[in-house]
């Protein structure tokens, strides 16, 4: 009977090993990161919805205060701290500055 020497018994894992546990971290990356990155770009979606109504909100209190609507690219509005004390906050997803139509208040564009 025929016995291996002690160097060659196996004591680490096989190249097959190794591979079968590489693609299975691979199947579970491909099943679990689009899924983070879907989430996460939902949620600037809404956080940029949310800016808008906080911006259209504060220049309708401004319209009331002073009876004309902000200027355009906010900068009178956004330099006042009673109105947006930590400042304007730029688009979470495209990071451009909001801007507001003057003649509804609305905010222009950012239909994302
Ligand atoms: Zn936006």
């Amino acid at each position: 009977m025929i016995r291996r020497p002690p160097a060659a018994r196996r004591s680490a894992f096989s190249l097959m090993e190794m591979l079968a546990v590489v693609t299975i971290l691979g199947v579970l990356a491909a099943l679990i990161v689009p899924r983070f990155t879907g989430q996460a770009k939902a949620a600037r979606k809404n956080a940029c919805d949310v800016n808008r109504g906080n911006i259209e909100v504060q220049c309708q209190l401004w319209y009331r205060n002073k009876g004309a609507w902000p200027a355009a690219a906010l900068s009178d509005i956004g330099a006042d701290p009673k109105y947006f004390p930590d400042r304007i906050p730029a688009c979470p997803v495209d990071s451009t500055a909001y801007t507001i139509d003057r003649s509804t208040g609305r905010v222009v564009g950012h239909s994302h």
